[in-house]
């Protein structure tokens, strides 16, 4: 198994969001890709320079960053779909791979530019791959804030001069790191990319990772019909799979995010969470994790029910407040 370690520089429209092409925020403008082996030795790089054909203009942020002129695009890039499918056919070269990105973003904007110009997805569905900048933070410890490819090259000591594109430069140091962490402490943890949801039932992923699983569900019209659907509302051992009964319902603490808590007769404890991941025109899909939790997790899930619950009736007590007043005055 190789992997794909891979770098997208993009434009946006230079005159701001508003006028933007509708389903199409950013444009392609650089690939740069490494390839590793199995073991991680560098067996191969990609570079490719994109011809914009939407944006015709940098957006000054992105001529900051990249330090990339039009000029040069117009001269050396070449068509996205010329471009993406030279990318595909290079990934495609020397057997099986497994694409690694930092960040979560690169692979959502390659297919969507992908189907934008007309090109099919040859990729699985569900697309696993590794997110490098989770995986690093996995392994630094778990209170650690977010950090920027740049910082993270600072806090390992690899920096090199490298005077090649930007797309490029970050897909190298990306695959460094990964050379430079014990990835294999973390081989486990794949991500899945959202960009193409499971349509039906039968297409929904259930990933079970050390310490925890991870359910995504079909998209739904609305909130309120996701959470009523049965197997959303299920609660299954992460560890045994057994169907579980409640300790707490699902409870919100945010729109987008609820909590609940089970228990197995094997297991004990097992704390849920589920995540509301918003698609267009209010449709949504679901994430679901369901994880071990000690006591002192189990009470703190207790804990936050109760301040929710609380919230809630102060809430209503407002309204109910604030009704009773408009009703006085009129
Ligand atoms: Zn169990």
């Amino acid at each position: 198994m190789n992997y794909i370690v891979f770098d997208l520089e993009w434009n946006q429209s230079p005159e701001g969001k508003e006028s933007s092409v509708e389903g199409f925020p950013f444009e392609i403008i650089e690939i740069g890709a490494v390839k590793l082996d199995q073991d991680l030795n560098q067996i191969g790089t990609f570079h490719q320079l994109v011809r914009p054909q939407i944006y015709q203009k940098l957006h000054y942020k992105i001529s900051e960053v990249t330090h990339m002129e039009l000029s040069v695009l117009k001269k050396e890039g070449c068509l996205f779909p010329e471009a993406a499918q030279a990318f595909l056919n290079w990934c495609r070269e020397g057997g099986e791979s497994i694409f690694c990105t930092w960040g979560s973003m690169d692979l959502t904007e390659l297919q969507r530019n992908m189907e934008f110009f007309g090109m099919s997805i040859p990729f699985p569905k569900p697309l696993l791959y590794y997110d490098v900048q989770k995986l690093y933070r996995i392994l630094s410890g778990d209170g650690k804030a977010v950090l920027s490819l740049d910082q993270a090259v600072e806090e390992m000591g690899i920096r090199e001069e490298k005077p090649f594109h930007q797309a490029f430069d970050d897909a190298y140091y990306t695959g460094k790191i990964m050379r430079n962490i014990d990835f294999h402490r973390v081989k486990d943890f794949l991500s899945m990319d959202y960009y193409r949801l499971p349509s039906a039932r039968e297409e929904e992923v259930y990933l079970t990772f050390p310490g925890y699983s991870k359910y995504v569900s079909r998209v739904f019209g609305s909130r309120e019909e996701a959470l009523k659907d049965k197997i959303v509302n299920d609660m299954v051992c992460p560890q045994c799979r057994r169907m579980l009964k409640k300790k707490i319902r699902w409870f919100p603490v945010s729109q987008r995010l609820y909590y609940g808590l089970a228990v197995c007769p094997e297991h004990g404890f097992v704390r849920g969470k589920i995540r509301i991941k918003k698609q267009e025109e209010g449709r949504v899909f679901v994430v679901k994790t369901m994880k071990p939790a000690s006591e002192s997790a189990a009470e703190d899930i207790c804990a936050r029910r109760d301040e929710a619950k609380k919230k809630r009736t102060e809430r209503n007590r407002a309204k109910r407040l604030a009704q009773k007043s408009r009703k006085q005055e009129a």
